[in-house]
């Protein structure tokens, strides 16, 4: 778990409000639920034999003996929240989300035990026009981002039956090869066997590339489902990937199953994941309703802004105001006030903590302001400031305090 320092924080806040603005401009509707939720939420919906609910999970007892966890996705928490208000019976819906998330796994670059997503869920939507819209929209925050190189991968798993005829071919193909298996991949043999297909093991890649793939298990209507799918991006102007191996961590998808993927980050190359989850609203108690979603790691995509080198690490100042002796500290004050009530969006920094004038003059100098104010016993009596341009050589001047606001609306242009 780390601290995000003011140096990152202005690529944090680019990459929340361009999201927030685009998903809104796409119709879609801010949720947040808590962080923390009862186990049994997670363990029903994600599936008690996928890692994450195995082995990643923060669970304690309350002081009530219940068992709580913090959240590690929010997938599950959207559609509690949504059975829970009524919003999910026949309804259509585009929600999206931010907010951190938790799981206790090997801490390494890109992969940290508390980290952020931004994510986008819709529900009573059957087609793939949904699953088109949310690629769209994830393909335009890249662009607004100004992140390049990364690309979409897609697969089907198509519908729930025609994973349970993969899941058998699939088992007899590995138990042909059970030597090869690592022991992770033997244990989910039994127990969850698509997921072999998502290992990161590479001594396990070779095995998986020759086994069988889902293309030949889909039926008809799942295949005809993908292809139109495939037909919007085609007429959208998408690139993407046809990866016959692209499984989901976990257990709720069917049919579209896409990630986005980038190869300048290493290892944890994966910044947005996603997929149709059909069958999950009526698995947590609700009446049957379709739904896709993805979400996105927002560690990755921050340390893709970061290493682009777009957005400033320093805080912004335009204005450091600095006051020579005692009695002109209150009226500094004042006339910085008067300021902020006309321009609300000026970076104005009152000098605090006293000192000497050229201590004063460091500070302002250090803090990036293109103008220092200085305000001194002779200034009050005047009824004037001091002007200085800290980066451009011009003049000092003296303006009237009673025109302060024009006046430097003028010098800032
Ligand atoms: P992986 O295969 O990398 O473990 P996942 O399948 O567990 O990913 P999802 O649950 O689909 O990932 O989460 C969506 C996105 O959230 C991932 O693509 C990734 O960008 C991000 N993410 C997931 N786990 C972590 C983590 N521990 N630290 C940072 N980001 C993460
Ligand atoms: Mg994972």
């Amino acid at each position: 778990m780390h601290d995000i320092l003011p140096s990152h924080m202005p690529a944090w806040n680019q990459l929340e409000d361009e999201y927030r603005a685009l998903a809104e401009s796409y119709g879609y509707r801010q949720i947040r639920t808590p962080i923390v939720e009862k186990t049994a939420l997670f363990a029903r919906s994600i599936g008690t034999v996928t890692d994450i609910v195995e082995k990643e999970m923060y669970s304690f007892e309350d002081r009530n003996g219940d068992s709580l966890s913090l959240r590690p996705e929010n997938t599950a928490s959207v559609v509690r929240a949504g059975l829970q208000a009524g919003m999910l019976q026949d309804q259509q819906h585009r929600l999206w989300y931010c907010g951190p998330m938790f799981r206790h796994e090997r801490p390494q670059k890109g992969r940290y035990r508390q980290f952020h997503q931004l994510g986008a869920e819709t529900f009573g939507v059957a087609g793939a026009d949904i699953e088109a819209e949310l690629i769209l929209l994830a393909a335009r925050f890249w662009k607004r981002l100004g992140l390049e190189n990364i690309e979409l991968q897609l697969n089907s798993l198509g519908s729930s039956h025609c994973r349970q005829n993969f899941r058998s071919i699939l088992v007899e193909y590995f138990r042909d090869h059970y030597q090869q298996l690592d022991a992770d991949s033997q244990r989910r043999l039994e127990t969850n066997p698509l997921r072999i297909l998502d290992s990161k093991n590479p001594d396990m890649q070779a095995l998986i590339e020759a086994g069988p793939g889902l293309q030949d298990s889909l039926d008809q209507e799942s295949q005809e489902h993908f292809a139109e799918l495939i037909d919007i991006l085609d007429q959208t102007g998408v690139s993407y990937e046809v990866n016959r191996r692209l499984v989901r961590g976990l257990d709720y998808y069917s049919h579209t199953v896409f990630e986005w993927v980038t190869e300048t980050l290493g290892a944890q190359g994966t910044v947005c994941a996603g997929g149709r989850y059909d069958g999950l609203v009526e698995q947590l108690g609700g009446k049957p309703n379709y739904a896709a979603g993805f979400s996105m790691g927002c560690e990755r995509l921050v340390s893709m802004i970061v290493d682009q080198d777009k957005v400033a690490t320093e805080a912004g100042c335009d204005v450091y105001l600095i006051m020579r002796g005692e009695n002109s500290i209150a009226r500094a004050q004042q006339l910085a006030e008067m300021i902020r009530d006309h321009m609300p969006l000026l970076q104005l920094v009152v000098h605090a903590g006293g000192g000497s004038f050229k201590s004063q003059m460091r500070k302002a100098d250090r803090s990036g302001a293109r103008i220092a104010l200085i305000l001194g016993e002779t200034e009050i009596e005047a009824g004037t400031i001091a002007v200085k341009f800290l980066r451009e050589e011009k003049a000092q001047s003296e303006i009237m305090q009673a025109d302060i606001v024009t006046q430097l609306a003028l010098l800032l242009v």
